[in-house]
């Protein structure tokens, strides 16, 4: 299993980063081993002062597929949930000064958190599918897939001319506005069309 991240794909997240606007979607991947475990909390590393929190919509692959067409895509993912993608944004940074690969800011152990998934035919709205993330009770990103700037069918038919797809993976499909720190004690909750999803505590 993989999971394959996307940067970049709401243009307000790209401005308050001050990151241009890509033409073609940006993609990096995360290791199986990036995957916190359920029920265990996300434990801050030592090696940042800065990790942030990126609430994104996560699809489930269903198919395996390679050089998969747009108007097919829809049919290569059966689900969806919300995920974390913490990022090392003190790291991160110094790997963007000297053009190093993001792994050390985005792969490390416990930098991804995915909620349980449900059937992408019980959504209510799959035009519209919005999701948010509250802090310590209080909203810091809401987004809807209305928003991305390259949609789920323009995501999956980029990457897989590079990279097959195979059943498990998890695709990660880029954060709104609203990325921030987060600090020991903290509690993160994330929400799917209004439902409590998965709540994650930071130690
Ligand atoms: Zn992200």
């Amino acid at each position: 299993m993989k999971i394959i991240c996307i940067g970049r794909n709401y243009v307000k997240h790209a401005e308050e980063l001050n990151n241009e606007v890509p033409e073609k979607p940006l993609f990096f991947m995360k290791p199986e081993t990036a995957l916190i475990r359920s029920r265990l909390p996300f434990y801050y590393p030592d090696f940042s002062q800065n990790i942030h929190y990126e609430a994104e919509l996560v699809l489930r692959i269903c198919k395996l597929g390679k050089h998969i067409q747009k108007r097919f895509a829809h049919t290569y993912y059966d689900a969806i949930g919300v995920g974390l993608d913490f990022t090392a944004r003190d790291v991160q940074e110094e790997c963007k000064k000297k053009g190093h690969p993001w792994e050390i800011a985005k792969a490390f152990d416990g930098s991804a958190a995915v909620s349980e998934f449900i059937p992408i035919t019980q959504l209510k709205n799959p035009e519209d599918i919005r999701f948010s993330l509250e802090k310590n009770g209080a909203i810091v990103q809401e987004g809807s897939s209305t928003h991305m700037i390259h949609d789920f069918g323009d995501l999956i038919a980029h990457l897989s001319r590079f990279v097959t797809l195979k059943i498990g993976d998890m695709l990660f499909t880029g954060t709104p506005a609203g990325v921030g720190p987060v600090k020991v004690g903290d509690k993160l909750e994330l929400f799917l069309e209004g439902r409590s999803m998965l709540t994650l505590p930071v130690k």
